[in-house]
């Protein structure tokens, strides 16, 4: 038994008023078929949305079964409309993305109570005659089959009350008469309460009749005394699930296809961005990391004694690596490399104190005295060995820094290459000192590797014992017959420039030799009569003199016997002197300490050496992964944008969804949802949106990938030394762990996106949203 008590309803809006109901009174029965007869606008929907709990909000009293519902919160309301309450309305209000089947189970699905709900669905349907349909969608029924599959809708969960506003409204007659058969058939069982201003189907099928005029009862056929009903069921909560929610959310965006699939393709624009910059970016770090771990077993930290002094001269209108085929002899004032800068014993006393944990190898790199003699067209000279610098013992190390302008790098004892500058350019008195003629201003390459040979000439041969029991060397008158009788050649067999992006200046202009050659000599020095002397004397003769070794003061400087001693024996080619040295190391840390240990050695001001460290593999790969990311934080930004850009045009898309199904969104309520199950179904379609775009996104990026890593790897090329190149550079592959990273952005934007217009729909008051416009 439901009845109301007095209930008035004003509505308000500004300084107006409307009075739409005016102190009503009416006990309701648990059977039969009401009818609420009366003109437009006198109140008739206002009381079936009171009774029908849409409408909490006006003066007096409903009682279910005896009980107030004055205490109800929303939440009960909720349960109420989906349990006690079934609706039927005039335009039907099914909605169009479900099926019949869907549609009816509706309620079903929100509420707790899902058992048998396929038998229920069933047998409802039968009730109204629709059973063969199923499966259909609505827009495939007829009016009249539509308002039976609202019936069912309303009938599916038992109701106690089924309201019915003006259900034939929208029909032909025919349909219209039965529906009402189906409605009187109803209310056999249960309560019906009708809607219309037909009288001739209220008096033909009511069983009473209330009559109502200006928001007041005029007239009540069989007004019945107030009652109590014994057992109520129990009001359950209601909750659209998760899973349902889902559902709905896929197959609307499903029923708008195009829609759907542009929203999907504008949010996935932004994520195919970040995706791509991502794997990208991740790419070339993992490139950097790997060039610079192999390059740490290729490139060791070079100390060096001497400086490669930029070759001034002329260079006005010259080019930097020239392509041309000839060297530039350069006559102006060019400072070759100078090494006689090496090393002094407490540079390696100091280098005692080095961490050798810091260090995998220690190498070194020296210089040694020898005599080379040239014969210049017959003239015959004796070239300095201050021309001359040992080859690294490291063949990749060469080819990777220096570019082979012609012939071959050298490889044996008897093999020699020329390094000119990065304008080509070589000092003329070494060019002469080789034999060549300096008249001119250039010399083809091809001349340079010609057949010319220098001669080495042995201690024994070069050094000879005379009065005084000391060692004297031949004049030049005799450098002819020493050319001549020397059986050791040396040739020019290549012509190496350093490479445009080394950044090794291990060797300036001049003549490079081999190790080989280095050995060769210090043996053939060793085993020479003028050394084993001197090594055999020690500080008591010095072989040059005769006499001993005495402390020498020179200027500022005094140098002992023993300096002197170890001089001479660098002088007579048994000592080579350190003039660098390299330290290998397998990670970047150790590298640091020893650069930051070696440059705190105080070198002393008016001392001659300058110690230089390089490491230009820190220097590079920092400078380029500065510059990757600064790239990647500015296509980052652009991403973001593209993301923002396709969050404002889902945001979009969802609110003109969410007016779009105000109807739908009014039904759901009144058949129990809460506004939180609403603003979940609108998030979990725009989720189903994310997701989708995120999945195209993925796929959009990794397709992608190759050709705009193309581009990328083509810009890499561009900054990239030499030495970088060495790796290959592997961006090509998609790097699929930004996948989950991507569809959880995708999901995150859209959901984002989606908050305030599901926020809005649920706000939306289901009376205002039901109602036709205009009405
Ligand atoms: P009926 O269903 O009998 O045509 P209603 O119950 O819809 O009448 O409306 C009753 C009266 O209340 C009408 O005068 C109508 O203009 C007024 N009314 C209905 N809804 C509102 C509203 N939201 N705001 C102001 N007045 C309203
Ligand atoms: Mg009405």
């Amino acid at each position: 038994m439901i009845n109301l008590k007095n209930v008035t309803k004003i509505y308000r809006s500004g300084n107006l008023t409307c009075t739409a109901l005016n102190n009503i009174s009416i006990n309701l029965e648990d059977k039969g078929f009401v009818m609420v007869l009366g003109p437009s606008g006198c109140g008739k929907t206002t009381l079936l949305n009171i009774l029908g709990g849409l409408d909490n909000d006006y003066e007096g009293e409903l009682l279910v079964n005896g009980k107030s519902v004055l205490d109800f919160k929303d939440e009960n309301f909720d349960s109420y409309r989906n349990q006690y309450v079934g609706f039927i309305f005039q335009n039907y209000y099914l909605i169009p993305h479900l099926t019949v089947y869907d549609n009816v189970a509706i309620t079903l699905e929100m509420s707790s109570n899902k058992e048998n709900m396929k038998e229920k669905v069933l047998s409802v349907l039968k009730e109204v005659g629709l059973e063969d349909k199923i499966g259909a969608y609505p827009k495939a029924l007829s009016g009249g089959q539509k308002q039976r599959v609202a019936i069912a809708r309303a009938l599916i969960s038992s109701p106690y009350i089924v309201l019915a506003d003006e259900p034939t409204g929208a029909l032909d007659s025919k349909s219209a008469e039965s529906i009402m058969s189906l409605l009187k058939e109803i209310s056999t069982s249960r309560l019906v309460v009708m809607v219309t201003h037909n009288k001739e189907f209220a008096y033909k099928y009511g069983t009473r009749i209330i009559s109502m005029l200006d928001g007041q009862i005029v007239d009540d056929s069989d007004s019945k005394k107030e009652t109590q009903n014994k057992d109520t069921k129990k009001l359950k909560k209601v909750k659209i699930p998760f899973l349902t929610s889902f559902k709905w959310g896929f197959k609307n965006l499903f029923n708008k296809k195009v829609r759907s699939a542009l929203t999907v393709i504008a949010g996935s624009v932004g994520i195919i961005g970040m995706g791509l910059i991502l794997s990208l970016t991740s790419g070339i770090y993992d490139y950097i990391g790997d060039a610079q771990g192999t390059s740490l077993g290729k490139y060791p930290v070079t100390v060096t004694s001497y400086t490669k002094t930029s070759s001034e001269g002329n260079k006005d209108e010259l080019i930097e690596y020239p392509d041309t085929d000839y060297i530039i002899v350069e006559k102006g004032d060019m400072t070759i490399q100078e090494h006689y800068n090496y090393f002094q014993n407490d540079f390696f006393t100091y280098l005692e104190g080095l961490d050798p944990n810091l260090y995998t190898i220690k190498d070194s790199n020296s210089y040694i005295n020898f005599q080379v003699i040239t014969n210049n067209n017959e003239k015959y000279e004796k070239i300095s060995p201050n021309y001359f610098t040992q080859i690294v013992d490291n063949e990749q190390f060469i080819s990777e820094q220096y570019d082979c302008l012609l012939g071959k790098v050298p490889t044996s004892l008897n093999e020699l290459a020329i390094v000119v500058d990065t304008y080509n350019r070589i000092d003329a008195s070494l060019l002469e000192s080789l034999g060549f003629n300096i008249e001119e201003d250039k010399i083809y390459f091809s001349d340079l590797i010609s057949d010319k040979e220098y001669r080495f000439i042995d201690n024994n041969d070069y050094y000879i014992k005379g009065d005084g029991d000391k060692y004297y060397v031949y004049g030049d008158n005799h450098y002819q017959r020493l050319y001549e009788e020397s059986n050791t050649s040396l040739k020019i067999v290549g012509v190496l420039r350093e490479k445009k992006n080394s950044r090794t200046p291990l060797y300036g202009p001049g003549i490079l030799y081999t190790p080989e050659f280095t050995s060769f000599v210090k043996e053939q020095a060793r085993e020479s009569d003028i050394v084993k002397e001197q090594l055999e004397c020690g500080l008591s003769k010095d072989v040059y003199t005769g006499l001993p070794f005495e402390t020498r003061v020179s200027g500022n400087y005094s140098y002992s016997a023993t300096y002197q001693y170890e001089q001479r024996l660098v002088n007579i080619g048994y000592q080579e002197v350190v003039t660098q040295l390299y330290f290998y190391t397998d990670n970047f840390d150790d590298r640091l300490a020893i650069i930051d240990y070696i440059e705190k050695y105080e070198v002393d001001e008016e001392s001659p050496i300058i110690i230089r460290t390089y490491d230009y593999i820190e220097l590079v790969t920092n400078e380029f992964s500065l510059l990757v990311s600064l790239f990647s934080n500015i296509m980052l930004v652009f991403a973001i944008v593209f993301i923002l850009v396709s969050a404002v045009l889902i945001g979009i898309l969802i609110y003109i969804s969410v007016i779009e199904r105000k109807k739908e969104i009014g039904l759901l309520r009144s058949l129990g949802a809460r506004k939180k199950d609403i603003t979940m179904m609108f998030l979990l379609e725009s989720s189903a949106i994310g997701i989708c775009s995120g999945i195209l996104g993925i796929i959009g990026a990794a397709l992608l990938n190759k050709p705009v890593s193309g581009v990328v790897k083509s810009m890499i090329a561009i900054y990239t030394t030499s030495m970088l190149s060495s790796t290959p550079v592997n961006i090509d592959n998609f790097r699929w762990w930004v996948a989950p990273l991507m569809l959880l952005i995708s999901i995150v934007v859209t959901l984002i996106a989606g908050l305030i217009p599901a926020i809005k729909a649920s706000k939306k008051d289901p009376i205002e949203s039901l109602k036709e416009d205009g009405q």
